[in-house]
């Protein structure tokens, strides 16, 4: 690495007395703190002077992987560009500097932003109204089952528990079904990766709350009997609720409430960009169609103090407060994603899914005969391989992913979804030149000559990080996050 200090924690750099920061002297006198309230020793704090820590912390971020980096392919995460001016208008002190409870008459602009950025969002998605509290897009996903089943409830039909979501669905969705007290029942997919509709006739009766379907779904491919679907499951009475997570190739394509889908959600650190690596922040604005407003949790815009008071935050109904603690959601996010909304326009917001979908394909068509491609036709924004093509070399999607780290990429996602046992799933989003995604792709076909000819190589990688290849099992059984750990 580049310095020496890499690989120390911040605890081993400490040397009793050293001081990087000092208190102004004190003008206003003293007061005793009670005793019952002082610590007994000391907090185990490291001491150290000001540039060892801004070496510390320097040299770690180096080490760091990020869309400002390199490309980023890691498919269903849409790792878009974020635009710099997004986080200029978010950090703008006359929003930062807001506190939650402030007079609504104080906040205007504030409140301008929450309903600016709700129009913007309901004429994307063709819905009615959006709230704008949900924290993330399962936060989401959990508030769109909360207001389906406060719809079914006012009107006395309570026998509808089940939720239909595809065996293709992203983790979250039967994860958030279970959490609201809803059962879960798959649907198949057929060969081609859509919904099975014969496979859904049979599962649809008047116990069914809503069928959750992701579009496109998490293959990549845009579902071919949504309006069919959509009259079935209306038919028996249920709702259909859009996961909209990546509604990135979406943009300037068609409209969730067109398609005749009656709750949403969407992931504005995904589509309308927000830095989101590690589960960085989120917001997971959740949309209806006319007729179902009243079910969206209250506050969509600010609250008075009066009304703060008076929050249940026990209340289960989908009527109360969906985020605990932030009452107007993630407000930076919000503000980067009306940014970027209105910094690309009407006309350039419709070329996002476009070229999405162009990028994507491209990747697809120019890598096939080196990687298996389990679903042949268009893809939108992002597909999967099944592996290498050629098995015999050995070599796993965990090689030739770890294997793209050695040449400056971010690894695609690998092992998801569990439809192939080799899934590697590239998305490359609409940002990137044709010189990079052409780079990536002599990459990728490098690495598939190195199977055959090299296999060691790859199925050592990585070889120049920091790190090579981890024990992922040990890791997960026996992690060590505290640096008490380390030191045993
Ligand atoms: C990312 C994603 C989610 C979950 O979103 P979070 O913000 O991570 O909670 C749900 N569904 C799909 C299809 C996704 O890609």
């Amino acid at each position: 690495m580049n310095n020496k200090l890499y690989g120390n924690l911040i605890f081993e750099l400490s040397k009793q007395g050293r001081r990087g920061y000092s208190l102004p002297k004190n003008q206003f006198g003293e007061y005793q703190i009670p005793t019952e309230q002082c610590r007994k020793e000391d907090a185990a704090l490291p001491e150290c002077d000001e540039m060892t820590v801004v070496r510390h912390y320097t040299n770690h971020s180096e080490n760091n992987f990020g869309v400002n980096n390199g490309f980023y392919p890691l498919g269903s995460c849409t790792m878009k560009y974020n635009p710099v001016i997004n986080e200029e208008v978010a950090n703008m002190p006359e929003f930062t500097s807001l506190h939650p409870m402030q007079p609504e008459e104080t906040v205007t602009g504030a409140l301008d932003v929450y309903d600016t950025l709700q129009k913007q969002l309901s004429a994307i998605a063709g819905l009615s109204k959006f709230t704008l509290n949900p924290f993330a897009g399962a936060h989401g996903e959990l508030t769109g089952l909360m207001i389906i089943r406060a719809y079914h409830e006012s009107r006395g039909d309570k026998k509808r528990v089940k939720v239909i979501i595809p065996d293709s669905a992203h983790g979250t969705n039967p994860a958030s079904a279970a959490v609201c007290g809803l059962q879960v029942v798959e649907v198949k997919s057929t060969a081609q990766g859509y919904v099975d509709v014969n496979d859904l006739k049979g599962l649809l009766d008047d116990t069914v709350a809503a069928m959750m379907m992701t579009n496109p779904n998490t293959l990549g491919m845009f579902e071919q009997d949504i309006p069919e679907i959509a009259k079935l499951v209306h038919e028996c009475g249920a709702l259909m609720y859009y996961d909209g997570a990546n509604l990135n190739p979406m943009l300037g394509a068609s409209r969730p409430g067109d398609m005749g889908f009656d709750v949403m959600h969407i992931n504005l650190h995904k589509t309308f960009s927000t830095p989101h690596g590690g589960g960085g922040p989120g917001a997971g604005p959740v949309g209806v169609r006319a007729g179902l407003e009243q079910f969206l949790p209250k506050a969509s815009s600010a609250l008075s103090i009066a009304d703060v008071k008076h929050i249940d935050f026990a209340d289960e109904d989908a009527g109360g407060r969906i985020s605990v603690g932030g009452y107007h959601g993630n407000f930076a996010v919000l503000l980067r994603a009306l940014t970027y909304i209105l910094t690309l326009g009407r006309e350039n917001l419709k070329l996002v899914g476009p070229l999405a979908t162009l990028n994507a394909n491209y990747i697809k068509e120019s890598l096939k005969d080196d990687y298996l491609l389990p679903i042949e036709g268009l893809c939108k924004h992002e597909f999967v391989f099944d592996g290498l093509r050629d098995k015999s070399t050995g070599v796993t999607t965990m090689d030739v992913a770890k294997r793209l780290l050695d040449y400056g990429y971010h690894a695609p996602t690998i092992y998801f979804p569990l439809l192939f046992h080799e899934s590697l799933m590239i998305e490359p989003t609409e940002n990137e030149s044709k010189d990079t995604i052409d780079g990536f792709i002599a990459v990728m076909k490098k690495i598939a000559e190195e199977a055959k000819t090299n296999p060691d190589i790859v199925k050592s990688a990585p070889h120049n990080t920091p790190i090579g290849r981890v024990d992922d099992v040990l890791a997960a059984k026996h992690p060590v996050v505290k640096f008490k750990d380390i030191e045993a």
